[in-house]
């Protein structure tokens, strides 16, 4: 059986140990920028409460955690122009889980324009941030 490693990236984050392009929080979640987006504006939402991944989740997050990935969608789709938002969540290496604490992609999409490699390249911090305020102005 795995466990909640408290060590992971996110857990991290949560804690305000490193840095992020921070672009929503509530009580039950964090949103942000991904630094190997692969697509522009791909953003990640954390819930707060500790789990592995969706596996050993206590359902009670699964409420807010999805309001927030709606808002976030739209918010996204909104910022940049986009013709869809693709959502995702992988659980366990084998599934491509690469972080050990539960979290949903959001990924604007355009017709035609291919996803970059997941994990892939690190993006620049300055178009991070730019792309972290567009989502956060179109949330209002
Ligand atoms: P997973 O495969 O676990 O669903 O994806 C983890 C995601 O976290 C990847 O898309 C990767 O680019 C992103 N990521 C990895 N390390 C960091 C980090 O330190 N900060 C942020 N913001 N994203 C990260």
């Amino acid at each position: 059986m795995t466990t909640y490693d408290p060590s992971n990236i996110f857990a991290k984050i949560l804690r305000g140990e490193i840095p992020c392009h921070r672009v929503y929080e509530d009580a039950h979640v964090l949103a942000f920028m991904d630094v190997m987006p692969q697509a522009d504006g791909h953003l990640l939402v954390v819930p707060k409460a500790p789990s592995r991944n969706l596996l050993d989740a206590d359902p009670a997050i699964f409420g807010p955690l999805m309001a927030a990935v709606q808002k976030l969608a739209r918010a996204a789709k909104q910022a940049f122009g986009a013709d869809g938002v693709l959502i995702k969540q992988f659980n366990e290496p084998a599934a491509g889980q690469t972080v050990f604490h539960l979290h949903v992609h959001v990924l604007p999409r355009h017709v035609g324009m291919e996803l970059r490699p997941h994990s892939g390249k690190m993006a620049d911090h300055a178009v991070l941030a730019r792309h972290a305020e567009m989502i956060r102005a179109a949330l209002g």
